[in-house]
């Protein structure tokens, strides 16, 4: 980054900071990654300067002649990975993507029946105070009291009695895999489209190890820059009968120019992502998800529904007697990366909830396995049980710093 060190040095060491801190720590955000080199080097490419309204053959600018190909190339890369009938890879990000398929698919004032946000869903499936709960009418499930798991027969009820239009299966902090199969079957019956949101587990997927929505789901969204190891971005897939109204959504509705430089890092993460290695580093996620999650149960502590069975762990501390917030802060300053998160029908305020929320995605991109994964749970344990004692997290964040330089990142040259 000669050029960037030359003509703005502040931004320069910003970066170069935030460099060595995404390598001396341990990221455990399940909504993080590593991506590689290639996608960087696409992501930081002149497509960056290109305008390109429309898609391909059919834009508003000359001078597409590669753009065209490019994108093209892309979308076919995304419909053979995911065997979809269509795919739009322009949407600027996930929430956006969401935005997309309501203003395709629905009304304004039509019903939208999402995951509630305490409960693992995301803001963009209705929330109220998400766009997409004020200009649609939103009506939430929750997962069961007791086993804090997603209720099927209480979905079918709930979808029997709203008749939403719109189904929006997927979340952003559920340990457990849904059954789009399910969802699917009574978006059927009470004739809603089903949205399979598929942001944090789309890797996981393309690796075999969590249910595939594409037989089950009127349209998917998938944001790039989670478990598919991409850049930050989002695609939607969809059958073919719905496919112009989501290309017309996305442009001319909601976007103007999609962010070629994007386009074309997606595409080469798409790439990567089709390789037998990708589908090891997906198996390799949950093996790691559950030896932490078997670590911390050990140590006596809460998993939101007893465990998990993808890439995310949630952890309520009420019976550890250490706020979330609290918890995670202390957690940073050891150098293990975390966010605090509110669990099922917490007590607590969203702002300082009870729980936190943990995801192997990145870890394993580094190379770190079972072994590190439970080293890892016991440092948690550590820093949590001392939580008002900054000499003892100190202690854990020098063991850290030590573990995490025996391990490369992806993206990020050492010493370079
Ligand atoms: C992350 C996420 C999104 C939103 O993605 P952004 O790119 O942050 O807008 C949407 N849905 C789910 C389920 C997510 O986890």
């Amino acid at each position: 980054m000669q050029a960037l060190k030359q003509t703005d040095p502040e931004i320069y060491e910003l970066i170069r900071q935030e460099e060595r801190y995404e390598l001396d720590t341990v990221r455990l955000i399940p909504s993080e990654n590593y991506v590689s080199k290639a996608v960087l080097e696409a992501s930081g490419s002149v497509l960056t300067n290109k305008y390109s309204e429309g898609y391909p053959a059919r834009r508003y600018y000359e001078g597409q002649r590669y753009i065209d190909q490019l994108e093209n190339l892309v979308i076919e890369r995304a419909k053979n990975l995911f065997g979809a009938e269509h795919a739009n890879v322009q949407p600027y990000s996930g929430s956006p993507a969401n935005l997309a398929v309501y203003f395709a698919l629905l009304k304004p004032g039509d019903k939208i029946m999402g995951m509630g946000l305490p409960h693992g869903g995301h803001l963009s499936h209705g929330w109220n105070i998400s766009i997409t709960g004020q200009f649609w009418k939103a009506v939430q499930y929750p997962v069961d009291r007791e086993s804090r798991r997603l209720d099927y027969d209480a979905i079918r009820e709930m979808a029997r009695r709203e008749r939403p239009r719109m189904i929006v299966a997927g979340a952003t902090a559920y340990p457990r895999q849904i059954d789009f199969s399910i969802f699917g079957a009574i978006a059927r019956e009470v004739g809603a489209f089903l949205l399979a949101d598929i942001a944090h587990i789309a890797g996981l997927i393309i690796a075999g190890v969590h249910p595939d929505p594409v037989p089950h789901a009127d349209v998917i969204t998938t944001t790039a820059h989670k478990t598919l190891r991409g850049p930050r971005g989002a695609m939607i897939l969809c059958r073919k009968e719905v496919a112009d109204r989501i290309d017309r959504a996305v442009f001319p509705g909601l976007q103007g120019g999609p962010h070629n430089q994007t386009t074309a890092a997606i595409g080469v993460a798409l790439k990567e992502a089709s390789t037998p290695a990708f589908k090891e580093y997906g198996r390799q996620i949950v093996r790691n998800a559950a030896a932490m999650a078997d670590e911390l149960m050990r140590r006596g502590f809460d998993l939101v529904s007893g465990g998990t069975d993808n890439h995310l762990i949630l952890i309520d501390l009420t019976n550890k007697n250490v706020p979330g917030k609290k918890a995670a802060k202390a957690l940073e300053r050891a150098g293990i990366v975390c966010n605090y998160n509110t669990v099922p029908y917490d007590t607590r305020k969203p702002f300082n909830p009870s729980g936190i929320r943990l995801g192997t995605p990145a870890v394993t991109s580094r190379g770190m396995g079972e072994e590190q994964m439970r080293q890892v749970a016991a440092w948690m344990d550590q820093v949590i049980r001392h939580v008002d004692d900054e000499a003892a997290i100190a202690r854990v964040g020098e063991e850290v710093r030590a573990m995490c330089r025996d391990f490369t990142a992806p993206g990020i040259l050492q010493g370079d």
